[in-house]
C-alpha cells in the first residue's frame, strides 16, 4: 500500500470505528471542519491530560487558565493579527483550484531534497560499508546538479519571504514550471495575501465597532491574563501559563483531513522570562518537547526540528517539531522565542502597564516569552497514523490493529463473557467491569465468537480484552489477551487490576518523562 493509499484507508477506518466524521456530514459536510466521535474524544481527551499534567502537574511553576474565544478586537491590532496573519494565495485559471503559494513552492523544494536522498540511497547500496556520504554529496554529479537547483530556488524563496514580494512568489512558481496538480497546467492568477481570521459581530447592531474575531490562536489569551495570574499566583518568574482550547483559521488549503482544519484545538504555554536568557530557555523547552513526544514510544526516527529560517514577525529563534505523517515529515508543534512583542504591545495598545518587577534586583521590565505550541488534531493524526496496522498471521489470515500508545488509549479494557446466553459468565463479567470500571474505560462486548470480539477491539487499539469462560466459575482466573503480541494468559480476577494499570496508567508516562 502506498503512503496515499495508507492515509485513504486510515480516513475510512476513522469513521467506520467512531473515531473521526465530517462535520455535518448528512449535509454533505462542511470544508475542513470534522466532529469526533465516542472514540475519538476518548483519544483526544487522554492527550489533553498527558499534556496538560506534564505541564502543569510537573512544574510547580506552571500553572493553567481557561480563556474566552471572543476577545476585544483591538487584542488581534497588538498581536499584529489583523495586519499580518495572512497566507500568499494564488489560483489556477484551468481548474478553479487554490493553492497556497508558498507551500506550492517548500513541496518543489522537498522534492528535489527527495531527488537527492535517493541518489544518496543508491550510492549506499552500491558502495557497501566504504560508501562516504559526504564526499558522495560533494562530488556526484547528479546530486551536484540538483543541489544547484535546490539552492537557485531557495535563494530566491528566502528572499521574496523577507521582502513580502508577492509577484516574485509567482515567478518562482512559473519559472520552476509548477503545475496544478488538477488541471496539470502553470495557468496561475497573480498572488495575493488572504487574511486567516473569521469575523463575526457581537450585540445587535452590526458597525465597524462591533466586529470581533474567533481566536486564530489561545496565546493571546493567555497575554492579557499576564497580570492577573502574576499576582494572584504570586508567580515569580520564570514562569508559564498553559491552556487548551479552540482556535479558528480560515486556511486556503485544507485538503489534509484533520492536518489542517478550521476549528481546531491547541495546547499552548507560554513561558515568562528575564530578558536575556531566551535562548537557553529555547534550547530547554525544545528538549523538554522532544522528551514528551519520544516518550510516547512512537519511534525516536519518526520526529525532527525543523528550523526556521524565516522567522515570523514575533519571533527571534523558531523551530518545528516535525512528525513523519503519510504525507511526509510535517509539522507537529512549534516552539518560539517571542521576545516581549506580545506584552509590549499589549501594554502600548491597553495603556497598561505590563512589567514584572524583580524583587531581588529591584528592577522592572517586560517580560520575555518561550512559547510551546501544538495542535491537539495534529497529535491525534499523529498517534492514528503510527498506530494504524494491517498484519499478516500466522494463520493466513490478516487483522487491523491500532497499536495506540496503551495510556492514551481510548477503550483499556474488554471485557467478554465466552457466551452471551450463560446468565453465571455474564454475571462474572458484569461483576468485573464493575470494579474495573471506577480505574479505566472499559467495554463490555458479548457479540459473536471471541474471534471476531478480538479483531473488533484491535480494530479500535484497546490493549487488553478479559474473557470469562466456564473454568472461571470455579477458579476465579480469566483468560486476558495482550493487543500487540496477542498473547493470551490465564490471571486471577483479583489480579486483573494490577496487570492492566503496569501498562496503562498514564502516571507510568509521565514518571518516565525526564
Ligand atoms: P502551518 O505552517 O502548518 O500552517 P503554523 O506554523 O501556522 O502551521 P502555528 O501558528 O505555529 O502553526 O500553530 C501551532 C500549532 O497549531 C501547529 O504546530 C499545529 O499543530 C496547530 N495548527 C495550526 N494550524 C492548524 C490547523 N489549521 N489545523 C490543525 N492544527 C493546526
Amino acid at each position: 500500500m502506498t503512503q496515499e493509499e495508507l492515509f485513504k484507508v486510515l480516513v475510512a477506518h476513522c469513521k467506520e470505528y467512531g473515531f473521526i466524521f465530517p462535520s455535518s456530514e448528512i449535509y454533505d459536510g462542511l470544508g475542513a471542519v470534522y466532529d469526533y466521535g465516542q472514540l475519538g474524544v476518548e483519544l483526544k481527551n487522554n492527550i489533553k491530560s498527558y499534556w496538560w499534567n506534564a505541564m502543569t502537574r510537573l512544574h510547580e511553576n506552571i500553572v493553567g487558565i481557561d480563556s474566552c474565544i471572543f476577545m476585544h478586537p483591538k487584542i488581534w491590532e497588538a498581536s499584529g493579527h489583523v495586519s499580518a496573519f495572512n497566507d500568499p494565495l494564488i489560483d489556477n485559471k484551468d481548474s478553479k483550484k487554490r493553492y497556497r503559494a508558498d507551500v506550492l513552492i517548500e513541496d518543489y523544494l522537498a522534492k528535489i531534497e527527495e531527488k537527492m536522498n535517493k541518489e544518496v540511497e543508491k550510492g549506499r547500496r552500491k558502495f557497501g560499508e566504504s560508501f562516504d556520504e559526504e564526499q558522495f554529496r560533494a562530488t556526484n554529479p547528479n546530486v551536484l546538479r540538483e543541489k544547484a537547483k535546490y539552492d537557485a530556488v531557495h535563494q530566491r524563496y528566502l528572499k521574496a519571504q523577507n521582502e513580502n514580494d508577492l509577484a516574485e512568489y509567482r515567478q518562482i512558481i512559473v519559472d520552476c514550471g509548477i503545475v496544478c496538480p488538477i488541471s496539470g497546467t502553470c495557468n496561475w492568477t497573480d498572488v495575493r495575501q488572504f487574511n486567516l481570521m473569521f469575523k463575526t459581530s457581537m450585540g445587535s447592531t452590526a458597525d465597524a465597532s462591533s466586529t470581533i474575531y474567533l481566536r486564530p490562536e489561545t496565546a493571546q489569551g493567555i497575554f492579557v491574563n499576564y497580570l492577573n495570574v502574576q499576582k494572584t499566583g504570586r508567580m515569580k518568574i520564570p514562569f508559564g501559563i498553559a491552556q487548551i482550547g479552540k482556535a479558528f483559521r480560515n486556511e486556503i488549503v485544507a485538503r489534509q483531513f484533520i492536518f489542517r482544519m478550521r476549528e481546531f484545538e491547541q495546547m499552548e504555554m507560554q513561558f515568562f522570562i528575564k530578558p536575556g536568557t531566551e535562548l537557553d530557555w529555547f534550547r530547554k523547552w525544545k528538549e523538554n518537547r522532544m522528551n514528551w513526544h519520544v516518550n510516547l514510544g512512537m519511534g525516536a526516527e519518526n520526529y525532527r526540528f525543523h528550523d526556521h529560517e524565516k522567522l515570523a514577525h514575533y519571533a527571534n529563534a523558531a523551530t518545528d517539531i516535525e512528525f513523519n505523517f503519510p504525507f511526509g515529515f510535517k509539522e507537529l508543534e512549534g516552539i518560539h522565542s517571542r521576545t516581549d512583542f506580545d506584552l509590549g504591545n499589549h501594554q502600548r495598545y491597553s495603556g497598561k502597564k505590563i512589567q514584572y518587577f524583580d524583587p531581588e534586583t529591584g528592577e522592572s521590565y517586560t517580560p520575555y516569552v518561550v512559547e510551546t505550541s501544538i495542535g491537539v488534531d495534529r497529535m491525534v493524526l499523529a498517534v492514528l497514523s503510527h498506530s494504524y496496522k494491517v498484519e499478516q498471521l500466522e494463520n493466513g489470515e490478516s487483522r487491523v490493529v491500532l497499536s495506540i500508545p496503551a495510556p492514551i488509549a481510548p477503550v483499556k479494557v474488554a471485557v467478554m463473557p465466552l457466551l452471551k446466553n450463560n446468565p453465571e459468565l455474564v454475571a462474572l463479567a458484569q461483576e468485573i467491569m464493575d470494579d474495573l470500571k471506577y480505574d479505566y474505560n472499559c467495554q463490555y462486548d458479548e457479540k459473536d465468537s471471541i474471534g471476531k470480539r478480538y479483531r473488533r477491539q484491535d480494530a479500535i487499539g484497546t490493549p487488553f480484552c478479559v474473557t470469562v469462560d466456564h473454568d472461571s466459575l470455579n477458579d476465579r482466573c480469566v483468560t486476558i489477551r495482550h493487543r500487540d503480541s496477542m498473547a493470551q494468559e490465564r490471571v486471577k480476577i483479583e489480579d486483573l487490576n494490577s496487570i492492566i494499570r503496569k501498562e496503562v496508567d498514564l502516571n507510568i508516562l509521565l514518571r518516565n518523562l525526564k
